[in-house]
């Protein structure tokens, strides 16, 4: 096993025997692709939407938000063009009979030539030292050029096959890369055919009534089909959003990865409607504030990267992914798009119901332009967890795990501990807690050691301990333990709450 694998072994772990994520179906041997959240990953998980909301919609004055279903009209996929083109290209091995993604399997080995690329590079700064210049090595050493020509011929053949949906030619593409099976370890793979993601059911009683629905694939579609109902209702006016959190369902060929690629999960997207002619400079906006979105949770910049698209959707004039180091490498996380009239359009022609706003500094109508923001929200719960998870030898020989969440997101913000359960000190430990959950998740223990406790707290992400000890009960003052330095302080029971809230802001 690798050292990425064994570190996202543990976390994986971690999450499930700290309740922050089951396997769906568990008893039953689990559902593929398809996962929990528990006490504690709940918790995660709606302060992560809190937050999200809070920034996309509270403060921005011309964002609102809705809360569409996940069934909808089917002819809204197919002016979406999810009937006709939301699709995968699949690819089986014959002999482990595994499947995969045809473009993914071209995407690691591209992944592959670029880690030796960085390899060449490590080596040579190591060598150089202060002297490198990383810019001029990579402009002129022949390995790395080399194998710079290799990726940029393989990328633009790859960008072809998938444009003109000629999926014979991604076949010999993985033939003549010599790509094989990671199972199997053959080069024995089928014809690549194009698979639907969309899962569809029947809606209606009776059989012969039923008609196919699907169950939706993006949230995004369930904003553009309320843009009149919330234009007029709100008296929005242009530049607006329209920001929405909820699930998504797709049929993904291969899940893997934890909650990373699930089959059920949930996105936050936000559909901006701006002037035609003035999305690149929105677009260019929103990248920014969503950059800071992500850093504002102080997680380092080193962490995070755009990629830009080079095979655009024939809808999109730009776009971009924020990309996330997770354990096993920078993956996207969040997608940046500006989407010109295409939806709009689409579902004008569809419906025949006029999308157009009326723009009363133009004097003129027009079907208005979009730029999304559209993150997953699993996504960012892995990204999170998995940078939090921190491993800690202690001066006194002993490890801990921690979780070193930002507060604002911990599931539990403070646990009060009575030293021992007796003496009168669960009683006053009972009353902090009283006091304290009706502002924060708050949780009482008396259970075990105080460092057992103050353990299972760090490995939750708790950020403050409070143990109410024999002293409290004489000046009514308490120890506060804090997570990260693990120091701790006597304070007044009376400053608990604003030493909690302080930590938040
Ligand atoms: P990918 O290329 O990884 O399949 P995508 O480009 O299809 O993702 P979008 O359609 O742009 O993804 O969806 C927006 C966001 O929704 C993604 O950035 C990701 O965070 C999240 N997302 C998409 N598919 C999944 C999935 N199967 N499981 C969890 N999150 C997902």
């Amino acid at each position: 096993m690798t050292n990425y694998e064994e570190a996202f072994k543990k976390i994986t772990a971690h999450a499930r025997e700290y309740g922050f994520v089951f396997q769906s179906s568990d008893i039953y041997d689990g559902l593929s692709a398809v996962y929990d959240y528990g006490q504690n990953g709940v918790e995660l998980k709606n302060n992560i939407k809190d937050y999200w909301w809070k920034a996309m919609v509270r403060y921005h004055e011309n964002i609102v938000g809705i809360d569409s279903a996940i069934f909808m009209h089917p002819t809204i996929w197919k002016a979406s063009g999810h009937v006709d083109a939301f699709n995968d290209p699949m690819i089986d091995n014959k002999d482990s009979r595994k499947r995969y993604r045809a473009d993914v399997l071209i995407e690691d080995h591209l992944a592959k030539i670029e880690e030796k690329i960085n390899k060449e590079v490590t080596k040579a700064a190591a060598r150089f030292g202060d002297a490198f210049d990383e810019n001029q090595f990579r402009a002129t050493n022949a390995r790395v050029l080399e194998n710079q020509s290799k990726i940029d011929a393989i990328n633009a053949r790859f960008i072809h096959s998938l444009e003109t949906n000629d999926l014979a030619d991604l076949k010999k593409l993985i033939e003549e890369l010599n790509i094989v099976c990671p199972v199997s370890g053959s080069r024995n793979w089928t014809e690549v055919r194009q698979f639907n993601l969309m899962f569809s059911t029947r809606m209606g009683s009776v059989t012969e009534d039923a008609s196919a629905i699907y169950l939706r694939p993006e949230t995004a579609q369930g904003i553009f089909v309320n843009f009149l109902n919330v234009m007029k209702t709100g008296r929005m006016k242009i530049p607006f959003g329209i920001a929405q959190i909820g699930k998504a369902f797709r049929n993904e060929i291969v899940a893997r990865q934890f909650i990373f690629r699930m089959r059920e999960f949930e996105q936050m997207e936000m559909q901006f409607f701006v002037r035609p002619g003035t999305e690149l400079q929105w677009f260019e906006f929103w990248k920014k504030e969503r950059m800071n979105w992500h850093l504002s949770l102080g997680i380092d910049s080193e962490n995070f990267r755009f990629h830009d698209h080079e095979k655009l959707a024939h809808y999109a004039n730009a776009a971009t992914d924020i990309e996330f180091k997770f354990p096993f490498g920078f993956k996207e996380l969040e997608g940046i798009h500006s989407r010109t009239d295409f939806d709009l359009s689409a579902h004008q022609k569809f419906s025949g119901k006029k999308m157009q706003y009326f723009d009363p500094e133009l004097n003129e109508s027009y079907v208005p332009y979009v730029v999304e923001t559209s993150i997953g929200l699993d996504r960012t719960f892995l990204a999170i967890l998995s940078h939090a998870y921190t491993e800690e030898k202690l001066e006194d020989g002993s490890e801990r795990a921690v979780m070193k969440l930002p507060p604002v997101l911990a599931p539990v913000k403070a646990a009060i501990l009575p030293l021992v359960a007796k003496d009168g000190l669960p009683e006053l430990a009972r009353s902090i807690m009283d006091n304290l959950k009706v502002d924060y998740n708050c949780q009482y223990e008396e259970k075990d050691s105080i460092g057992k406790r103050y353990r299972r707290h760090d490995a939750i992400g708790t950020p403050y301990c409070i143990t109410v000890d024999h002293q409290s009960l004489e000046d009514n003052t308490v120890t506060i333990r804090e997570r990260d330095t693990m120091k701790q302080e006597r304070i007044p029971v009376e400053k608990i709450s604003g030493v909690i809230a302080a930590r938040l802001k």
